[in-house]
């Protein structure tokens, strides 16, 4: 594994450098915040990006560009995909304004930590929804064991590694002795030392000696009977020593299944706080703070923020995401105002996402748009390339991914085609219907007949 990722790198060391001297306001837009995670099977490298927004805003607006970097490195060609979770690499500084000799280092030397993004009290929007879990984290900072432990839960991507690392960082300028874990991260080194035979005293220090000890999402702990063994023994030294603990999860401890009784009760027996989705006016503030904030000036009006905040209520990450995308292809087209319409073209995909059951089978997609057109389905799965043909096709291929979960591979099998068409489709249709208003009102109809079941 450890020479996947160093390959991985390498490779990607290249192709960044490569990206960077073709277009340096592309690297630094997208390319630099990418981050090479593994070299899949036949030759395909894994880039790891923050949501999928960005990385489906990539794949969709520079998969040339990006097939081309990645050609012929030392004799081999790679293909790429994304890997949504991983946090950006920081931006480099902009350079004097040379453009063109782009030769600069590109990457941080290996082992050097990444530092994260910037979360901070003041960067967390204060709403109902979680308006309880922070006025309690910030409390335990201030006053660390007196809620003992504070266990934080609720759903991925509403903010509780945001107040945790908050609580970190605002401890440390406090002078507290603090330590933030990622409970994964703990069993992955926890396992590693069992392995190894390695000496568990340090790593027992590393987490005793505190005054505030930080562990997100212990949901980990399921079924990890010799972790859980360990961590009670923890739990029971800082407790009793009256060091604060504090612990977040995507479920209450009773709801935690494979977790031990005496966990249970324990995680339970302090002060325990839900941290909610923020509802539509919460969510609106925080897109407002991200252009407030924004490195560059954003031109997106509220009315595209509210369309934002109204339509994306699954999580604040996607939500972040959803506004990254927007702000990108707004720079993009030299900052010329987005409209709610396009707006929503853009995020098709990933709206379609937050809508619930839409399994609308992609057979029936195929058939009401070659009767639509006349034709027939082996027309529209077939390779026949007149315009009156390849035009519903991409119709068709572009419904697939607007108005179903299935992914681009999948949608690709249902055609008989590679990813890289279904992606140029997607990416040609909604094109093809800013200059075609016949076009567009039949898309438009397509998918109301679809929705209508
Ligand atoms: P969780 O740990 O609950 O899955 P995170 O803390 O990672 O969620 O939040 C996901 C993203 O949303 C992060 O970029 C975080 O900064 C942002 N976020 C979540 N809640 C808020 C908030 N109330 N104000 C500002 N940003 C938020
Ligand atoms: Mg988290």
């Amino acid at each position: 594994m450890y020479a996947d990722m160093v390959s991985a790198a390498s490779v990607w060391a290249v192709a960044a450098q490569r990206l960077q001297q073709r277009n340096e306001a592309s690297y630094r837009q997208w390319g630099c915040k990418l981050v090479p995670v593994r070299l899949g099977s036949s030759n395909e490298l894994v880039l790891g990006v923050d949501d999928d927004f960005f990385g489906e805003w990539v794949a969709t607006y520079f998969c040339d560009m990006l097939t081309d970097a990645l050609r012929d490195i030392d004799g081999v060609s790679y293909s790429f995909s994304f890997e949504a979770g991983h946090a950006p690499a920081p931006v480099p500084p902009v350079r004097e304004s040379k453009p063109k000799a782009a030769t600069t280092a590109l990457h941080r030397p290996s082992g050097v930590p990444r530092r994260g993004p910037n979360y901070s009290f003041s960067n967390f929007v204060v709403c109902e929804a979680n308006r309880y879990a922070f006025t309690v984290v910030k409390d335990v900072v201030e006053r660390p064991g007196f809620y003992n432990p504070l266990f934080l839960y609720g759903l991925s991507g509403c903010g509780k590694t945001h107040l945790l690392r908050a609580a970190e960082a605002e401890a440390a300028d406090n002078g507290l002795r603090v330590r933030y874990a990622a409970c994964s991260e703990l069993l992955d080194e926890f396992y590693k030392l069992l392995q190894n035979k390695g000496d568990l005293n340090e790593f027992r220090a590393s987490l005793r000696d505190v005054d505030i000890l930080l562990i997100d999402d212990v949901h980990v702990l399921a079924g990890k009977t010799q972790l859980q063994e360990e961590f009670f023994k923890l739990f029971n030294f800082l407790y009793s020593r009256g060091q604060q603990i504090v612990l977040t999860s995507d479920k209450q401890p009773c709801e935690i299944h494979g977790l031990e009784d005496r966990l249970i009760t324990r995680f339970e027996s302090g002060m325990t706080s839900e941290v909610n989705m923020p509802e539509v006016e919460g969510r609106f503030a925080i897109l407002r703070m991200m252009r407030d904030e924004a490195f560059v000036k954003v031109r997106l009006d509220d009315t595209i923020l509210q369309f934002l905040a109204e339509q994306i209520s699954s999580s604040v990450r996607r939500l972040k995401g959803a506004f990254m995308r927007l702000a990108t292809v707004a720079s993009m087209r030299n900052n010329t105002r987005i409209t709610v319409e396009q707006a929503e073209q853009l995020l098709a995909a990933q709206l379609g996402k937050e809508s619930s059951a839409r399994d609308i089978p992609m057979d029936l997609i195929q058939r009401l748009v070659a009767d639509r057109f006349g034709l027939t389905v082996a027309d529209i799965r077939g390779n026949r390339r007149p315009r009156n043909i390849a035009e519903p096709r991409m119709v068709a291929m572009y419904l697939c991914r607007t108005m179903t979960k299935h992914s681009l591979p999948e949608i690709g099998v249902a055609f008989n085609k590679t990813h890289a068409t279904i992606l140029n489709a997607v990416n040609k249709v909604p094109e093809l219907c800013a200059h075609d208003d016949t076009l567009r009102r039949t898309v438009q109809q397509l998918e109301h007949q679809l929705k209508r079941g």
